[in-house]
């Protein structure tokens, strides 16, 4: 498991406080005189709601901080868009079977981890499942399953082996033509946790960002406890199955429930196997707890790829990360840590829910 040592290794338990269930909530706050001032802003980016939270005493270091934030989102959303034509994710994808694509070293270290992550989870976590978004549509557009043929050709271009990395000249290669990497599983916990690093590099020492279901908090909330992360039940949003008081720590969840496409009666999450070219059946969410939101994004996804059984014993051999897995039935599974903890504290009380508008920002 050296893949983890090299993220942040430890996770500090105790600063979970208490444990309910699946995400995506931040509670809202009481003020009282003394409290620092914060900002809070909605935003659509990498076509998913981001949430940022700054809390300060200066509050035009908060808007400045979540200004600059925002920007540093849209930057690496540039460089690592498979959808974006000029982006060079787009330019490795075009040059696949055809040679090497010399590229940034941000996104070369990028690949560079996600294929740790491939290797860590076998090949369940492997950004080379692109080739199947070519045949897989999860916008509802689908009404019948693709040829078996078609899914057997993806999947022989899905391999995380066939990208090839050269340090010396940081080019990456795709060796198959046909090949496509997509970072859909990974991108949006980088951005949150670069998001995190521009904020905390202005001075923000307690802050949220949520980067569409991949949230990390640092510091405390404005009220000066511990932020609360509610866990939605995947079969019904509204109804919060679980929530946690934590601080330091990223909370990400896969989940079918956002994206999903129905066909002959069965519902198919956007999360594709490798191995087979299908999407993954049976899970309804997973949510992973660590410190480091990249990580915990990809690591929710190749636990979704493994189902229950496998996934928890998976999450149990890695130090310092927890989990939680929703299947189809509505059936509850969590790590070891995770449920000692559980039992452990007492049900916070509730706080009522800030609600914020979600607006596309212009430049
Ligand atoms: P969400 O986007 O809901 O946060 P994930 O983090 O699990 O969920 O990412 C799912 C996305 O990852 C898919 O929409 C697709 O772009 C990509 N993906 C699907 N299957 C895999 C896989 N086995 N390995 C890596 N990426 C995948
Ligand atoms: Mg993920």
């Amino acid at each position: 498991m050296y893949m983890v040592l090299d993220y942040m290794p430890v996770l500090n338990w105790p600063f979970i406080k208490r444990l309910f269930l699946v995400i995506l909530f931040t509670f809202g706050v009481t003020y009282s005189q003394n409290t620092p001032s914060y900002e809070q802003k909605a935003v659509k980016l990498m076509g998913s709601a981001f949430i940022f939270k700054a809390i300060h005493e200066d509050q035009s270091l908060c808007i400045e901080s979540i200004d600059k934030a925002i920007k540093e989102v849209r930057r690496i959303e540039a460089l690592i868009s498979s959808w974006q034509a000029n982006s060079q994710t787009s330019k490795v994808n075009r040059m696949a079977g055809r040679g090497p694509v010399k590229v940034d070293w941000e996104l070369f270290q990028l690949i560079h981890r996600s294929l740790k992550v491939s290797s860590v989870s076998r090949g369940s976590f492997d950004i080379s499942f692109a080739s199947a978004d070519r045949i897989w549509k999860f916008d509802g557009s689908m009404t019948s399953l693709p040829d078996s043929e078609s899914v057997a050709e993806s999947v022989r271009n899905i391999g995380y082996e066939n990208i090839l990395l050269n340090f010396k000249d940081t080019t990456v290669t795709l060796t198959k033509e046909g090949m496509k990497i997509g970072f859909g599983a990974i991108g949006k916990g980088y951005a949150a946790n670069r998001a995190k690093a521009v904020m905390t590099e202005l001075g923000i020492k307690n802050g949220l960002v949520n980067a569409g279901g991949d949230l990390i908090c640092w510091g405390k909330d404005i009220d000066g406890n511990d932020f609360h992360v509610g866990i939605a039940d995947p079969h019904d949003k509204s109804n919060m199955l679980a929530w946690l008081v934590i601080n330091d720590l990223s909370v990400v969840t896969s989940g079918d429930y956002e994206r999903y496409t129905h066909i002959d009666g069965n519902r198919y999450a956007h999360i594709i196997n490798p191995k087979t070219g299908y999407p993954v059946q049976g899970v309804a969410s997973v949510s992973i707890f660590c410190p480091d939101a990249e990580l915990a994004d990809a690591l929710a996804t190749a636990v979704f790829v493994m189902g229950p059984a496998d996934g928890i014993k998976f999450i149990e051999r890695l130090r310092g990360i927890e989990g939680i897995i929703v299947d189809d039935e509505g059936e509850m599974f969590t790590s070891k840590g995770l449920e000692l903890q559980y039992y452990a504290e007492k049900k916070p009380e509730a706080k009522p829910l800030k609600k914020i508008g979600l607006k596309d920002e212009k430049n």
